[in-house]
């Protein structure tokens, strides 16, 4: 589609102080958007994932929302990412994908999407002698963009090299002040010998990494008993009963609020220097 101002060239003759100068026409930055949109691998399934699409159920949910719009708003100026992390099923790809989409097209960002299993596979596939790729080629725009979304992460089984792998990724970002937005299933507890924690899977520089350069956030779903509780309650008019403290019983699932805090408390100081270890080693 030619545009009527500069008839396809993006740029179009401005008159500054007297002078006649070539400055981008306005149809260049929605070009731009339309590409780079194009460009950010955003799976097909998500095509219609937005942050205005996003429905959530519970307050955890309300809250990573609200943070994902705020990173939005307040992107580039505020380079803090976010992880989001929960059980599978509570929308944590889907606010991922919706923010990156909204940073791409309201801000002019360059960003990707990477499910966490997928890059580790692009990278692996290189030392293949058939593949052409470098490492580095594959790494530079997830090194690089200004907004990288890691889906997933923790997925993948962990080992020395999935440790570095990550870890370069992390750090280099994290020395950029480039924001990442990841998503896990991983916890975060005190105890951390969880198998399925970020200090088992990640190691404790990463972890402690993305302590520092994002905003964590515990996204729960609705618990499946409160709904029928509630769906039970509307059939029959009457409200829900009232929690009982004592018992817990009626209690809803831990808080975003509350797991943030108790984060904060488990935040111990591990050793920061990066050891720079070069994550082509197999
Ligand atoms: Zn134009």
């Amino acid at each position: 589609m030619d545009c009527e101002i500069c008839h396809g060239t993006r740029w179009k003759s401005v008159m500054v102080d007297g002078v006649e100068r070539l400055t981008r026409c306005d149809c260049w930055r929605s070009v731009v958007t339309v590409k780079n949109l194009a460009d950010a691998r955003i799976p097909p399934k998500f095509a219609r994932a937005e942050l205005t699409t996003y429905k959530p159920d519970t307050d955890s949910q309300r809250d990573a929302l609200r943070l994902a719009k705020r990173f939005v708003e307040s992107f580039p100026v505020e380079q803090k990412g976010l992880v989001f992390h929960g059980p599978t099923g509570v929308g944590k790809t889907h606010l991922a994908i919706g923010l990156l989409k909204a940073v791409i097209r309201d801000k002019g960002a360059r960003g990707y999407f990477f499910q966490t299993t997928e890059l580790l596979r692009l990278v692996r596939e290189t030392y293949n002698r058939s593949v052409d790729e470098t490492e580095m080629e594959i790494l530079r725009p997830v090194l690089e963009a200004d907004v990288l979304v890691l889906d997933d992460l923790g997925v993948e089984k962990t080992s020395e090299w999935v440790q570095e792998t990550l870890g370069l990724v992390i750090n280099t970002r994290y020395n950029a002040r480039r924001a990442t937005i990841v998503t896990s299933n991983l916890r975060d507890p005190i105890d951390n010998t969880d198998m399925n924690s970020f200090m088992v899977q990640l190691g404790g520089r990463s972890r402690s990494r993305l302590l520092e350069m994002c905003e964590w956030v515990e996204v729960q779903g609705a618990d499946i008993r409160d709904v029928d509780r509630i769906t039970n309650a509307a059939k029959t008019g009457q409200m829900p009963e009232t929690p009982d403290l004592k018992t817990k019983k009626g209690l809803p699932g831990k808080s975003g609020g509350m797991a943030r805090a108790r984060l904060k408390d488990s935040s111990v100081q591990y050793e920061l220097n990066w050891s720079g270890g070069k994550a082509g080693n197999k």
